[in-house]
């Protein structure tokens, strides 16, 4: 879910869903919705099978649309779907129904309906953490048939090592958030954990700043341990070629925000106060909870950071947030400009 406001300028009302190709196996669609989320799917076409990252709002019959035949690629119509859910928020899971309803069974082209495990009884706890009744809309029940460890790794392609996603948990915006990461094709897929010129939704019943700071500095380093400066992020809404390296704007905004050296607008949000920071690319929209006692919680989430990062030893309760957890902290003494 993202504030209103369309920027993909799509120029095709008409048509509610918008296919792109990003790559030789890998096309974004875009859902043209009366919600105005425009949230962006992604299809990666692998060896047996197709993955679908998210299923939009269901404004038409996804899979239907899919199985038409209408993108250029014949393998989208004819071979089944892995569906992977980044987050449960109704503009991103609204089509689940269709490939996995709840108390099944699976449609036959639906190889799994698959979600992060960082948070289940959130994620199950259906219909009202998927925030569908605060918009009006309506989601149908689904059943999520895998869940996802951080840290999984899905094969697209036998023998490749290449060519997988890794599953990397990023609580923050939602507690059952995750991203994934394609290094075949230098893509991470974020979700709602980032995309520009939109507020970036932290003030949501579950969101949680906290989490978020934690899951930004540890996906930088993951992805900075990689081949980062080729890293295009494929956000859940607004741009599916934004630069890794933008990471590391969102990482200094964030950083002002915590040594409170950021300014900011107080803004009414569902009837609650909200901080709104920015930066030239990012807004992130904290948590009117937060507002009341910014002060304490951010000297908080500071401190609770530096403990983090100037430890080996990641505590056992941060399970959720271990990537590769030893090679994250060994450089842990570094400084905080990463
Ligand atoms: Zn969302």
């Amino acid at each position: 879910m993202k504030r209103k406001h369309s920027r993909l300028g799509l120029g095709m009302p008409e048509l509610v869903f918008v296919p792109t190709q990003l790559q030789k196996n890998v096309w974004r669609v875009v859902e043209n919705d009366r919600f105005m989320e425009n949230p962006i799917m992604y299809i990666i076409a692998a060896t047996k099978f197709n993955v679908l990252i998210d299923t939009g709002v269901n404004t038409s019959n996804l899979l239907e649309y899919l199985l038409s035949g209408d993108i250029e690629d014949e393998r989208f119509a004819t071979m089944p779907y892995l569906v992977i859910n980044t987050h449960n928020h109704f503009d991103h899971i609204g089509g689940n129904y269709l490939f996995s309803p709840k108390g099944g069974p699976k449609h036959e082209k639906c190889v799994d309906l698959c979600a992060g495990d960082g948070d289940t009884d959130y994620t199950t706890n259906f219909p009202e953490t998927c925030l569908s009744a605060a918009v009006g809309a309506h989601s149908n029940p689904y059943e999520v048939t895998r869940w996802l460890e951080n840290g999984e790794i899905i094969q697209l392609v036998p023998g490749e090592h290449n060519e997988i996603l890794k599953v990397l948990h990023i609580p923050g915006h939602t507690p059952d958030s995750i991203g994934l990461y394609y290094p075949g094709a230098n893509l991470f897929f974020s979700g709602d954990f980032v995309y520009p010129f939109s507020s970036i939704l932290l003030n949501l019943p579950h969101s949680n700043f906290n989490h978020y700071v934690e899951s930004l500095y540890l996906l930088l380093q993951y992805l900075k341990a990689q081949v980062f400066e080729r890293i295009r992020l494929c956000c859940g809404h607004s741009d599916s070629n934004l630069p890794g390296s933008d990471l590391v704007e969102l990482w200094a905004l964030v950083e002002n925000i915590m040594q409170k050296t950021a300014e900011y607008k107080t803004k009414m949000v569902f009837g609650m106060p909200c901080h709104l920071y920015s930066s030239d690319k990012f807004e992130l929209l904290i948590n009117g909870a937060f507002v009341k006692n910014i002060e304490k919680l951010l000297i908080k989430v500071a401190s609770k950071f530096e403990k983090r990062r100037l430890s080996s030893n990641v505590p056992p309760n941060c399970k959720q947030l271990q990537y590769d957890a030893g090679a994250l902290y060994k450089n842990g003494n570094e400084s905080k400009g990463i």
